[in-house]
């Protein structure tokens, strides 16, 4: 083996947390490999952006969930900006009837804090169901589509503890929301670019299959275009997806870990990966400005509960022709390995729920653009929430073992999980750790 392939530490993933770990362990002056299965870097963030397109088109994330430090830092050091994103809500009870959403969030969470919080943790479903005298049905339909569209969650396996946690404090689901004006895509590339060559290199295309280790050492087998590769260092920090680390060993896919790290199993399995289905529909014109002598073309966010894709939204403060159609949770299950047309038929007909049935919206639409993330081999859904039990999931996964094997990744934060911020957070959090210990 030539003294090129020993470094370090070597980081496994290019998302958002790989990045912030390498980039935080390069600038104090360690020697740093990433491994990144994919020819691109960014994982869940993937921005594209078509010829004439006015904005960049989020096929993963999107919107910053509130004053995030963390990404707010990288947009600082790569001489972005973050923009407001337009709040304004409406709702179609019946097809074309448009309403103004009335602000739910706080009516919910006013009653629920009523309520005594469960000593025993049970899933959000039978929590709504127990107390379903106290709850009315507005307000229980209410909290299932914020579960199911927010967190990607399945209600009967969410944590009723941690759902109610996460809405008692200061929620994302009801914070200001901002995106990066040149897209995710960008921060992250800027983030990528400014490494130290010196230092760290990232190397594409290199799907980590092993990582065998013992105290201060480490060995990471890879195949790279078909052909296999190794490389050594005193330390790792893992930040492949929630639901890569629960694929069982030896499966197509997984990550084994030589020995095995048993005491990671209990968490595992009680962190769940929430589906997401997005889809850009590109029209030839912003019909929704159109209708209604002009109401709604302040609109941020179109929502039909009962639709396959409950919720839309516009590019608004920017205007274009395009809405994002959002599904998750069970109802994004039922969309997910299907083809760009099987998906596009329930988006159409839910844009038909919302804006009436009477247009041909199939004629108007000149692109749609998405990416399947649960088919994806390399995220195998769209983000983590935690399963009944699993209040302290993420913190016992994080752990490091050994002074060896580090974790970052958006399912080990426990501020910001799920999002681009909770990733570099931890991405920062594992090279201090590293650090430390060096
Ligand atoms: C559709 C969708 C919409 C979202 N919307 C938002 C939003 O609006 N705001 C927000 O903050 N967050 C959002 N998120 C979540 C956000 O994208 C993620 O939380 C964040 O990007 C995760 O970063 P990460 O570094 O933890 O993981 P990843 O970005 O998944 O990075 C892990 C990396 O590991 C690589 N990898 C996997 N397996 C291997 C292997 N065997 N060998 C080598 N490399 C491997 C992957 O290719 C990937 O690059 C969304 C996600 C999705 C899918």
């Amino acid at each position: 083996m030539s003294k090129a392939d020993e470094y370090d530490v070597i980081v496994v993933g290019a998302g958002a947390a790989g990045l912030a770990a390498a980039s935080h362990l390069a600038r104090h002056g360690k020697s740093v490999c990433v491994l990144e299965a994919r020819d691109r870097i960014g994982g869940r963030v993937l921005s594209v952006r078509p010829r004439g397109a006015a904005v960049p088109l989020e096929l993963g994330a999107e919107f910053i969930h509130g004053e995030s430090p963390a990404v707010f830092e990288q947009l600082r050091s790569a001489g972005d900006v973050a923009v407001d994103a337009a709040q304004t809500r409406y709702r179609a009870p019946q097809p074309g009837r448009l309403k103004q959403s009335e602000d739910l969030f706080e009516l919910m969470k006013q009653r629920l804090q009523a309520i005594p919080k469960p000593r025993v943790d049970m899933p959000f479903a039978e929590f709504l169901d127990k107390h379903r005298r106290r709850l009315s049905p507005t307000v229980r339909s209410f909290a299932t589509m914020l579960v199911e569209g927010y967190d990607a969650a399945d209600p009967a396996r969410a944590s009723a503890i941690e759902i109610l946690k996460e809405w008692g404090g200061g929620s994302a689901a009801d914070a200001p929301t901002f995106r990066p004006q040149r897209g995710y895509g960008a921060l992250l590339d800027s983030l990528a670019g400014r490494l130290d060559p010196e230092k760290a290199c990232v190397q594409l295309d290199s799907v980590v299959s092993e990582v065998r280790w013992r105290k201060g050492a480490v060995t990471v087998l890879f195949t790279q275009h078909g052909e296999p590769g190794e490389v050594r260092a005193k330390q790792v920090v893992i930040t492949v997806p929630l639901a890569v680390l629960q694929l069982p060993p030896l499966a197509p896919g997984s990550v084994l870990f030589t020995p095995s790290l048993p005491r990671k199993q209990l968490p595992l399995s009680r962190l769940v990966m929430g589906p997401v289905v997005k889809l850009t529909l590109c029209f030839s014109k912003p019909f929704w400005a159109e209708i209604d002598e002009g109401e709604h073309r302040d609109v941020a966010f179109f929502h039909a509960q009962g639709a396959p894709f409950p919720t839309f939204w516009t590019t608004l403060p920017v205007r274009t022709s395009m809405l994002v159609a959002w599904s998750g949770g069970p109802k994004a299950m039922r969309l997910v390995s299907r083809s760009t047309d099987e998906v596009l038929r329930p988006a159409l007909a839910s844009v038909a729920e919302i804006f009436g049935k009477r247009r041909d919206y199939r004629k108007m639409l000149e692109a749609v653009y998405w990416h399947d993330w649960q088919s994806d081999p390399f995220s195998c859904g769209a983000y983590s929430y935690a399963g009944v039990g699993g209040g302290s999931a993420r913190r016992q996964l994080a752990k490091s073992i050994e002074q060896t094997i580090f974790f970052a990744g958006e399912a080990v934060d426990e501020e910001e999980s799920s999002s681009v911020g909770g990733a570099l957070h931890t991405g920062q959090r594992a090279a201090n750790e590293v650090l430390a210990g060096s």
